[in-house]
């Protein structure tokens, strides 16, 4: 029997290709996402989050759809869809299940940075051909076996959020390094067959560290000394698998390297518009949270009794402050996506920043909203809206790019120029 999670094969794009003017693969690649993720990943949506499972499944069907590979350079074989195009695609995965989604990002971030990021920025000719040489052997893994890559920045303190060097340590040895150290909230931990690891490169274990020195390296998941550690139990996103992965002694085969050295460092400080790419995810919980209100006010939603609500202004009133909410947040986003590049003005930054703070509260004020004014039967497990809820909740606690840190950013660029103080 129909579900709600199934009511969605006649969702309608979340940017209408007219009149946000898509380019044609943008919009080819927004249907296929969205066409998989109703057809798909609505209807497993909420075993992954009861269970806190991992999304296989899907990723069995975003490797068959060709998806896994959306950001590797049409030259290496994938999609080759730029940053923008990326956004836009899987905003639309996040209609359908906000944890696939999300660890959809972790990782489409490891091709991005060492695809279309990689490719904006200047190496010499050396760098450019190691770096493609190494490229290539993680995009065959991805094209031809399915692989999937994590994302696990995250150790507590203040590395992640881009203040302190990252204290994972990758001594060199020979053939390659010997990486010791923990990550937390790693999603994707226990199912991704690499680990895109973001570590401070020395030459012995007593050595200082530094932000320099950050190397971007892919960390075999059954390498000896990886483990999974720490249990999963959280609000929402449960499907992500966010676990402690620990690092003890692990020897990494040089080759294993995913930028060229010193070249995260500096793609990090001149495209800080990547920090955006945990946002999508987030306007997709907003557009579903929406959408789901509009039907189930109608008396239209699939699996409840068709009983409307629609006549009350109250109800009007704040289905009208949510579309306003969604319009607003649309908007901001869609121009900072679009004006993302490397090196952007002051300007381009602050509005980043405001985009990012718009997604991830608006989202959730959106559900909160949803959950208000549908009333009380909607909030039962039965339905997906309180799902949403919990999801979209997380959204503001991801680094670097908080909440909290994107009000300080902004408050402090706004009212000082580069060097300024009060001293
Ligand atoms: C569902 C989910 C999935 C995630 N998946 C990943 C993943 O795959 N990879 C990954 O790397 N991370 C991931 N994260 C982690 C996330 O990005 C954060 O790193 C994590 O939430 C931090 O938790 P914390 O309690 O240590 O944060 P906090 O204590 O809030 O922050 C950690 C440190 O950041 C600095 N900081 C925080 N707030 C401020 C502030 N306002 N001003 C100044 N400094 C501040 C401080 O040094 C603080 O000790 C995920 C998080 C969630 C919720």
């Amino acid at each position: 029997m129909a579900t709600a999670d199934s009511l969605v094969s006649s969702d309608v794009p979340i940017f209408d290709p007219d009149a946000w003017r898509l380019t044609s693969q943008q919009q080819e690649l927004c249907e296929r996402v969205r066409v998989l993720g109703a057809q798909n990943f609505a209807g497993r949506a909420s075993r992954y989050d009861r269970e806190a499972s991992f999304p296989t499944e899907n990723y069995k069907d975003l490797h068959s759809s060709g998806l896994l590979g959306i950001c590797i350079p049409e030259s290496c074989g994938g999609i080759g869809a730029d940053l923008k195009t990326y956004m836009l695609a899987a905003a639309e995965m996040g209609r359908y299940c906000g944890a696939t989604a999300l660890t959809f990002n972790m990782h489409v971030s490891s091709c991005l940075w060492t695809g279309f990021l990689a490719d904006t920025l200047d190496m010499s000719e050396h760098e450019r051909k190691e770096h493609q040489t190494a490229r290539m052997l993680h995009y065959q893994r991805v094209l031809e076996d399915g692989a999937i890559y994590a994302q696990p920045f995250s150790e507590g303190g203040a590395a992640a959020a881009g203040a302190k060097a990252f204290g994972t340590k990758a001594v060199i040895t020979d053939g390659g390094w010997i990486v010791n150290g923990k990550k937390i909230f790693a999603s994707l931990s226990g199912h991704a067959n690499y680990y895109g690891v973001l570590c401070t490169e020395l030459d012995n274990m007593d050595a200082d560290l530094s932000r320099r020195n950050t190397m971007y390296i892919a960390v075999p998941a059954d390498a000896k000394g990886v483990s999974v550690v720490g249990d999963w139990d959280p609000l929402g996103m449960r499907g992500t698998v966010s676990r402690t992965l620990l690092f003890e002694d692990v020897f990494v085969p040089a080759n294993e390297k995913l930028m060229p050295r010193g070249i995260y460092f500096r793609a990090a400080s001149r495209w800080p518009h990547m920090f955006m790419t945990l946002t999508p995810a987030y306007l997709g919980i907003a557009q579903a949270a929406y959408d789901f209100t509009v039907s189930y006010l109608r008396g239209e939603l699939v699996g409840t009794p068709p009983v409307k609500r629609r006549m009350y202004p109250t109800k009007q009133l704040a289905v009208a402050q949510m579309r306003m909410m969604l319009e607003q947040t649309k908007a901001i986003w869609f121009q900072a996506i679009s004006e993302a590049g490397p090196d952007p003005k002051k300007e381009s930054i602050m509005r980043a920043w405001t985009a990012q703070h718009s997604v991830m509260e608006n989202s959730n004020a959106i559900c909160q909203l949803a959950i208000r004014t549908c009333g009380g039967q909607s909030m039962l497990r039965s339905l997906n809206l309180e799902r949403l809820y919990r999801d979209s909740r997380c959204g503001s606690l991801m680094l670097p790019w908080t909440a909290e840190l994107c009000m300080d950013m902004l408050g402090k660029a706004t009212l000082y120029e580069s060097g300024e103080s009060d001293d």
